[in-house]
This record gives C-alpha cells, structure tokens and sequence, in this order.
C-alpha cells in the first residue's frame, strides 16, 4: 500500500501527528528505534500547566485544555488526566517574576490566584516557612496520563488503517517526480507529503530532505525519584521556586523531582548529570523538610526550542508537500492534541480548528517561515 503522508519520528509529536492525519490519510510512521515514544516522550513529568513564557506555546496548552478534558468518544478510557495544581513559590525579591507569571496565567485563561506564606504551606506542608514569602497556585494544572496518551493516540491512528514501523532510521530523503522518496534501511516509501516529527533530530531531518533547518536547539534536563514521606503527600500539587532551580511533581506512588537545568546537548541518548542531581537535592532540602537519601531511579531527557521558543508546525512555499511539528521544547505533551489538530489543517489547507482559534492561533504564527525571516 502506498501511504499518502509519511511520518518521520515516533515520539509523541509523531504520534498525535499519525492520530489527526490518519482520519482523512493513509500513513505511514518511520521511527529509528526498536519502539515508539522511547526518546524525549518517554521522560517527561506529565504537568499539563498554562504558565508557560512563549506566547504561541502558551495559546497551543490553552487550546489543547478541551481536548485532555473531554477527548473524543471513544479515544480513551479512563481519563487522560487528574487534577494536581501547580505551586511556584517565592522569596520577596521574586514578586516581580510571580506577577509576570500570574499574567501570563491570567491571559490563558486558567483557574490561579496569588498565596501567602500560610496558604503555600497549607498547599504543601513541606515547604520551609522561612523560605516562602508569597506564591502563585495555578488550581486547573493537571497529571497527563503520558503513558495512556501515547498509546491512545497509536491506536486511534492504527485504526484508521496508519502503519508504524519501527527499527526504521531514515537515511535518505528525495524528492521525485512530485513524491517524497524516503529511505531506511532495505525500505523504501514514497509519498506526496512528509512530516518531519523528528523532534531534536529534525533538523538533521531537514537536511537530508533538502530542507531549511529551523535553528532547533536541544537542552538536556535530569529528573529523579524518590519515596513519599507521607501517604497524603501524593495529593499535594506540583511545587517549583520562583528561580526555577527545582521542582517536586507529588505522584501517587512517589515524587518525581528535577535540578530543571537546561544544558546544552547535542541530538542523541542523554543521561542525568550526577552534580546536577546533587544540587536539585541540596536545594530540595534547603527550601523543603524532604529528605532525599538516594533517587529510586533517574534519567534525562531533551528538550528542544526553536530560537523563538515557540513551537513550529507548518509547510514551506519552496518545498511542496514536506511539513514540521517540532521545537516543542517542555511542552510537547501537553500540546500535542493542538499540535496534531493544527498539522492536519495546514496540511490540508484548511483553517486551523475552533479551539485554535479561540485561543488567538493564526497559521503564521506557527509557520517556519517565521523563523527563516526573522
Ligand atoms: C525531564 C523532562 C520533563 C518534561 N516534562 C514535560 C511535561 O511535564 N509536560 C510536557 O508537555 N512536556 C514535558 N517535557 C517535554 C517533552 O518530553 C517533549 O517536548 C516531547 O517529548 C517532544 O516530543 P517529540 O515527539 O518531538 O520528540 P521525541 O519523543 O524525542 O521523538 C522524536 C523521535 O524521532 C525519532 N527520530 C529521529 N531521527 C530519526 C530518523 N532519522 N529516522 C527515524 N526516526 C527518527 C527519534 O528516535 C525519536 O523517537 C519534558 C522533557 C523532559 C526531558
């Protein structure tokens, strides 16, 4: 069978990608590795949150609140997220950052309001007194189910008749006669439209395609585990300082912590970073009463921005029939349902969806060509 759009990349931009554009297309997924989702979409912390800086990434988690909160019949079953709010707290030097922060909160429409010392530590009992001057809580944060997501999203594609291959790396990309002619291996596949979800590797991606890269920058990030204290502390929400040197994500069954650092890397496998780790738990153990003896488990992941830090998703004038979603930097997951509602207009020439517009997107703002005139 001869698809009608390939895919490259099988993390969760691939993925959403394969979701929307299987219901009016024939696709084809190629991933490099022996499975789906294993780079960047399988180390995320899962927060679904709007206090996000870049604007159009912050209107792409906004209009892809509805879908997480009442996805399509059928896609998914239980729900594919929970409640858990978002906590940043502050010392009175950073009233300036926690109102910048509740702007931007305010602008996208969520459920937030500013704290106290007492209020924060009702929120969460573990944070030190003397360390919290004041605080924003953004109440309608939430857990994404990631695993759930990730699987949804293949099977809604798969029933639409996608095929996804993995152990496919694509090594050579050509245009021919008005097809895309792409590589891996022994195979080959040919289609008149390429996504490139490559994600960190995109713009290695574009190359082989001839492409215009995008700038794309990748920063590794480290996270860890470590046992709940106390049964209750499973319901406290997510906790961050207002000079993002770490954060505490409560899960049911443990925390989920990160030094939040943003190193540059190179595309490839990443590992956490031993001194980074060190530094996240001194700074947990300086503004909180939690006790980090040694991590359960941890590792890194990338996460990668295109010089705007906006997400990209769109075609090129010059190069008919090839399109990105990338540069999702912290945020790929939470986005993804608007990121796939968008790849599906654009590559169909539509206009972008209701809840897209809604939220103030325009297919300018989204499209690479913004990137290569600026
Ligand atoms: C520690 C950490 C915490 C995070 N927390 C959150 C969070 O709470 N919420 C949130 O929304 N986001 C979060 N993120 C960000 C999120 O994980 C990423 O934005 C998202 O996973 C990017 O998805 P992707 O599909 O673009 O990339 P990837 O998942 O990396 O997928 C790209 C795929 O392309 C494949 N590929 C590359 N080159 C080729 C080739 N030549 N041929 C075939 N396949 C190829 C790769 O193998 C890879 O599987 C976090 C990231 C990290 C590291």
């Amino acid at each position: 069978m001869t698809p009608d759009v390939i895919i490259i990349g099988g993390g969760v931009a691939g993925l959403s990608a394969a979701c929307f554009l299987s219901e009016f297309a024939q696709v084809t997924l190629l991933e490099r590795e022996p499975a789906l989702a294993t780079q960047s979409s399988a180390r995320t912390a899962g927060q679904f949150t709007t206090g996000i800086s870049g604007d159009t990434m912050r209107a792409m988690a906004a209009a892809s609140r509805s879908f997480f909160q009442a996805p399509p019949p059928g896609f998914c079953e239980p729900a594919l997220v929970a409640p858990r709010g978002c906590l940043t707290v502050g010392r009175e030097e950073h009233r300036p950052v926690l109102d910048r922060l509740m702007a931007r909160l305010q602008e996208a429409g969520a459920d937030c309001r500013f704290v106290d010392r007492q209020d924060a530590l009702a929120l969460f009992p573990a944070l030190r007194p003397e360390r919290v001057y004041s605080g924003v809580f953004e109440a309608d944060a939430m857990d994404i189910d990631v695993d759930l997501l990730l699987q949804s999203y293949r099977k809604a594609a798969s029933a639409n008749g996608a095929r996804f291959l993995c152990t496919s790396e694509v090594t050579s990309i050509q245009r021919i006669a008005g097809t895309w002619q792409v590589t891996a291996g022994d195979l080959t596949v040919s289609a008149p439209v390429l996504v490139n979800a490559a994600g960190a590797w995109a713009d290695r991606v574009a190359d082989l395609a001839g492409v215009p890269g995008l700038g794309l920058k990748a920063f590794r990030r480290s996270a860890f585990t470590f046992p709940l204290h106390r049964s209750e502390a499973g319901a406290w929400p997510h906790v961050t300082t207002a000079d993002y040197s770490w954060y505490v994500h409560p899960q049911p069954h443990g925390f989920t912590a990160s030094p939040a650092e943003a190193d540059a890397a190179d595309p490839g496998d990443v590992y956490a970073d031993d001194l980074r780790l060190a530094e996240a738990i001194h700074h947990i153990g300086i503004d909180t009463n939690l006790t980090v003896h040694r991590p359960s488990a941890n590792w890194a992941g990338l996460r990668t921005f295109a010089p705007d830090r906006n997400p990209v998703c769109g075609g090129f004038a010059d190069h008919p029939g090839y399109f990105v979603s990338a540069g999702q930097g912290g945020c790929g997951v939470l986005t993804s349902p608007a990121m796939g509602q968008a790849l599906a207009a654009v590559v169909q020439g539509a206009d972008l969806p209701g809840n897209l517009a809604a939220s103030g997107i325009t297919v300018e703002q989204l499209a690479p060509a913004r990137l290569m005139f600026s």
